[in-house]
């Protein structure tokens, strides 16, 4: 489906309502939950490198907060835009109540091409967005964390920016008004690749379940940024190759396998996986019908559609991007007998990481990656359980089954709360 007629709050809509009915969700609470409590656009200038002055437009979308701060990423694209932040925000909040994490739900952006600016534009754009968001972000408020087109740079200036707009007494506590930092101005260990570990925790307990071992299998991988590249990392550790790779600027197959060490230094250095000679370039439509084991979409949304779920020769879809299946898509994969784990359990690794952080921040500490990664790792399989256990009791699917564990819990913080006054 086009990126013009793709409406992305609509089909997160679509699962909402079909997971309330499976948890029996009282009708006001499918009511407020519907649309984002707060919707902020800003417009801010920046004066860009060759002196003129562009006016850019940022978003932050806050969905709900009634489990705990509004938590959601900052995504720097050319296509963000309110419809995408209103369903991702949203995803946010399934996310968190899902994962039993007490934040509530949001996101954020602006409408930008990062690639085409320098990285003194960036940091200015960021700066202005942050100040233009001003008091309503805040380390008990809404914190937010990296996304598409941003990333551990990006939250420091986030970071600095909002440090230096509060008094001085109180500066050091305001660390934690976002998360995914570098690990020397507060960021926590494991969190730059918690989103893939999260993942392949998810991807691990299925094959576990199967008795599947998948020491010589497979992967192709749509985008190869954060999240992309650490899951060609860790899949590589339990011995899965990843034979092709897409993203921005191109797709290219390597039946041996790409070293994915090397494959990340290279998107280190030029920004793109496009003209690295360890693999010949392929068409988007050939990448979708490489055989494989395992197909990780870890780029946008609304990328496999019908055509793409057709060509799909994979068993397992493991989402590390948000929404990369479109409702058609879906459908053909289920039709096909391929297995989704979806995004709102497979990429909550991120999410979860965050939540360590700011915690690391609140009490001053600093955890070794061990913890990091154990406290991770009985997050993921407890709610990996917790979905495949309600999807095989109530005959849905993993999605409808994710979204309703994390309908359950609103609903009944809802009706032991009330509804205010
Ligand atoms: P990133 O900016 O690090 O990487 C994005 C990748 O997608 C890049 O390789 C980029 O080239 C590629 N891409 C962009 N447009 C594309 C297109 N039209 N076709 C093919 N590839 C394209 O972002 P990320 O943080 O890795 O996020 C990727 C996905 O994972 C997003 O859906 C994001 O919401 C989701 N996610 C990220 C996190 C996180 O912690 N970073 C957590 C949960 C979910």
């Amino acid at each position: 489906m086009s990126e013009a007629e793709y409406e992305f709050f609509e089909v997160i809509q679509g699962y909402l309502a079909k997971a309330a009915a499976s948890v029996d969700l009282p009708e006001h609470v499918a009511l407020i939950l519907s649309q984002p409590k707060n919707e902020l656009i800003v417009h801010f200038p920046v004066r860009m490198d060759d002196g003129r002055t562009e006016l850019f437009k940022g978003y932050r979308i806050q969905h709900n907060n009634l489990l705990g701060p509004y938590k959601g990423g900052l995504r720097y694209h050319e296509s963000v835009s309110l419809d995408d932040l209103k369903a991702l925000a949203s995803m946010m909040t399934w996310k968190c109540a899902l994962l039993e994490i007490p934040f509530g739900g949001a996101k954020g952006g602006v409408k930008v091409d990062p690639h085409r600016l320098s990285t003194e534009e960036l940091r200015k754009v960021t700066r202005r967005f942050t100040h233009a968001l001003g008091g309503n972000i805040g380390p008990e408020y809404d914190i937010p964390a990296p996304d598409v087109g941003t990333n551990a740079t990006t939250m420091v200036w986030v970071m600095d920016t909002y440090m230096n707009t509060v008094g001085h007494a109180t500066k050091n506590a305001q660390a934690r008004v976002v998360t995914g930092k570098t690990l020397t101005c507060g960021g926590s260990r494991g969190r730059a690749k918690a989103t893939s570990q999260g993942l392949v925790h998810c991807v691990t307990e299925w094959a576990r379940e199967r008795s599947y071992d998948l020491e010589g299998k497979t992967a192709i991988i749509q985008g190869f940024g954060n999240v992309g590249s650490h899951a060609a990392l860790l899949l590589n550790r339990l011995g899965v190759s990843t034979i092709a790779v897409g993203d921005h600027s191109g797709y290219l197959h390597n039946p041996e396998g790409f070293n994915p060490h090397k494959l990340a230094e290279y998107v280190k250095d030029n920004g793109a996986i496009g003209g690295y000679s360890a693999g010949h370039e392929i068409s988007r439509e050939d990448f979708f019908g490489i055989k494989a084991d395992l197909f990780i979409p870890a780029a946008l949304e609304n990328q496999v559609g019908e055509a793409e779920a057709r060509a799909l020769d994979v068993r397992l879809v493991a989402e590390g991007a948000n929404g990369p299946l479109n409702p058609a898509g879906e459908a053909v994969l289920e039709e096909r007998g391929i297995e989704v784990l979806p995004d709102v359990l497979a990429n909550s690794g991120g999410v979860t990481v965050s939540y360590f952080e700011w915690i690391q921040n609140k009490r001053s500490e600093s955890w070794d990656l061990e913890e990091v990664d154990l406290k991770l790792e009985r997050k993921m399989k407890r709610a990996y359980g917790r979905v495949m256990t309600f999807a095989r009791e109530k005959g849905v699917s993993n999605r409808i089954a994710a979204y309703a564990l994390a309908l359950g819990a609103l609903k009944t913080a809802y009706s032991e709360r009330g509804i205010f006054p």
